[in-house]
C-alpha cells in the first residue's frame, strides 16, 4: 500500500466518524502506524509521531473555528511535517556544486536535473566528469548535459579524479553553476573517502549533496549519516520517489539525522526534480494542496457523513439533499474527500450544477410545503410541481430536474446498500473501508 493511501485511510477514520472521541483518535494513531511502518518509516520515528499526535489532538484545545474532526487532521499534518524537516531553499547564484553517493542511486541523472534547474533560474550552467571508475560515466553525463542544454567538462582517460576536478573548474570558469560528478561504490568504504575527500579539497564546493535512492528506506538515513561525517554534506538528494513504496522511510530516515532532504527525484526525465517542501509533501500525501483545503474537506467530510447518516436512516429528504448539495459544491471535486472518506461517490446529479441552477434549486426547495420537502414522493405530483415552479419563480422543468436529481441520488446510494458486490467495489476503490 503506498504511503500517501495509508495516511488517507487513517484521516478516514477520524472525518469519516459520527463522533470524534479518544477511541477514534486511537485507531486513527494505529492505522497511521500501519501504514507507516508498510513504508518503511522507522518504528522507534512512527512512535513517537503518533504519541505526538495522540497527545496533542486529545489535550490541546481545537482554534477557533475547528470542530474535533478537523483539529485532529490539522495536528496529523503537522506532526507529519514536522517528521520531515524544513523547506529547503537552493542558493541561487555562482557557486560549485559536488555530487557524492554509491553507485546507481541517481547521481548523474540529477547533476543534469539540478543543472537543468539552474539554467531554469537564468544561472549559466556546466557539469564536470569526474566518475573515473565507471565505464562510460563520462559519455552518459555528456549525454545528459545536451539534454540540459549545459556546458560540459570531461577529461582524457586516466586522469585522477582530483585534478579533473581542478582543470573542469578552469575550463569551466565562464559558468555560474558548476556541479561536479563523483564516483560511486558499491558500499561505503575507505577508498571512497579518500578520493572524495581528494576531490572535495581541489575542487573547493559550495555545497555538498549525498545522492540516495528512496527505496533504500531507512537505510538512506545511514549513509546520510556516514557520508556526512566523512566528507560533511548540505544536503540530500532522494531519488526514485516515483518507484518505491519506501520514500516515507527515506525521507523520514533522512530528516531524523538532521540532515536537510534537498530535493526529490521523481522520474528519469530531466524535469522530473522537485525542491522538497514538506507542506507541499504532507499535503500531497493527505490528498490536498494546503491545509486550509484539507480542514474545508474535513467539514466536508462531516457534511457527507450526515448524508450517509439520513440515507441510512432512510430519510434523504429535500432539505438534506440541498444542503448537501450546497456543500459539495463549496469543496469542488470530490475526488480528495472520496478518498479520505472511503465512502460515497456522489453523482454529477450533484456536484455538476451551476451557480445560477443551485440558486433555483434553492428558491424550489424553499418554495416546497414542509411536507413535500420531507417526505419526496409528494414531489413526483405534477400539480405539486407546478405550483412550486411557480411559487420559486422557476420553470416547471427546474422543479423536474430537481425532482430527477434527488431521484437518482437516492437510488444510487440505495442501491449501494443493497448490492453486496457493488459495495465491495466501492469498498475497494476508496481503500478498503467498511461502507454503510
Ligand atoms: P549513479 O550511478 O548514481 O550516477 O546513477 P544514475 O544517474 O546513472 O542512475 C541510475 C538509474 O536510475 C538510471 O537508470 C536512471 O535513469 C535512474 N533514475 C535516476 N533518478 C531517478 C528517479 O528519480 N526516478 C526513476 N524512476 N529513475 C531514476
Ligand atoms: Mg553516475
Amino acid at each position: 500500500m503506498d504511503l500517501g493511501a495509508g495516511i488517507r485511510r487513517a484521516l478516514a477514520r477520524v472525518t469519516g466518524a459520527a463522533l470524534v472521541d479518544e477511541k477514534t483518535v486511537k485507531e486513527m494513531a494505529k492505522e497511521l502506524q500501519r501504514a507507516m511502518i508498510s513504508s518503511d518509516v522507522n518504528v522507534r520515528l512512527v512512535f513517537e509521531l503518533t504519541k505526538r499526535i495522540e497527545e496533542r489532538a486529545l489535550r490541546e484545545k481545537p482554534v477557533s473555528g475547528f470542530g474535533a474532526r478537523e483539529h485532529v487532521v490539522k495536528v496529523v499534518y503537522e506532526e507529519l511535517q514536522k517528521m520531515l524537516g524544513e523547506k529547503f531553499e537552493p542558493r541561487l547564484g555562482k557557486q560549485k556544486i559536488m555530487m557524492v553517493g554509491l553507485f546507481g542511486q541517481g547521481k548523474t541523472t540529477s547533476i543534469a536535473k539540478i543543472a537543468k534547474f539552474y539554467k531554469t533560474k537564468g544561472l549559466r550552467t556546466g557539469v564536470i566528469a569526474a566518475d573515473i571508475h565507471r565505464p562510460a560515466a563520462a559519455e552518459q553525463l555528456q549525454t545528459l548535459a545536451a539534454q540540459a542544454g549545459c556546458a560540459f567538462y570531461g577529461a582524457p582517460k586516466g586522469a585522477a579524479a582530483d585534478k579533473i576536478a581542478e582543470q573542469g573548474v578552469k575550463a569551466l570558469s565562464g559558468e555560474d553553476v558548476i556541479i561536479l560528478d563523483s564516483a560511486g561504490r558499491s558500499a561505503f568504504d575507505e577508498t571512497l573517502v579518500k578520493e572524495l575527500k581528494a576531490m572535495n579539497a581541489a575542487f573547493g564546493p559550495d555545497a555538498k549533496y549525498l545522492v540516495v535512492s528512496a527505496d533504500l528506506g531507512q537505510v538512506a538515513g545511514k549513509q546520510a549519516e556516514e557520508f556526512h561525517k566523512a566528507v560533511g554534506i548540505d544536503g540530500v538528494i532522494i531519488t526514485k520517489m516515483d518507484g518505491s513504496g519506501k520514500g516515507g522511510g527515506a525521507l523520514s530516515s533522512v530528516a531524523a539525522t538532521g540532515a536537510k532532504v534537498a530535493f526529490i527525484g521523481t522520474g528519469e526525465k530531466l524535469d522530473a526534480l522537485e525542491l522538497f517542501d514538506p507542506e507541499k509533501f504532507v499535503a500531497r500525501l493527505c490528498g490536498f494542496p494546503d491545509l486550509e483545503t484539507l480542514v474545508a474537506k474535513a467539514k466536508s467530510a462531516g457534511e457527507e457523513e450526515k448524508l450517509k447518516e439520513a440515507l441510512e436512516e432512510g430519510k434523504l429528504d429535500y432539505e438534506v439533499f440541498l444542503s448537501q448539495m450546497k456543500a459539495m459544491k463549496k469543496m469542488g471535486p470530490l475526488k480528495g474527500v472520496l478518498q479520505m472518506m472511503g465512502a460515497y461517490d456522489l453523482p454529477e446529479e450533484m456536484v455538476g450544477k451551476s451557480e445560477e441552477k443551485m440558486k433555483k434549486f434553492e428558491a424550489i426547495v424553499h418554495s416546497m410545503t414542509k411536507d413535500e420537502r420531507k417526505d419526496p414522493e409528494l414531489m413526483r405530483n405534477r400539480a405539486r410541481q407546478e405550483r412550486v415552479a411557480k411559487g420559486a419563480g422557476a420553470k416547471l422543468e427546474d422543479v423536474r430536474e430537481l425532482v430527477s436529481s434527488f431521484d437518482k441520488v437516492e437510488k444510487m446510494m440505495k442501491g449501494i446498500g443493497r448490492n453486496r458486490g457493488l459495495m465491495k467495489r466501492f469498498e475497494k476503490m476508496f481503500g478498503g473501508m467498511k461502507l454503510g
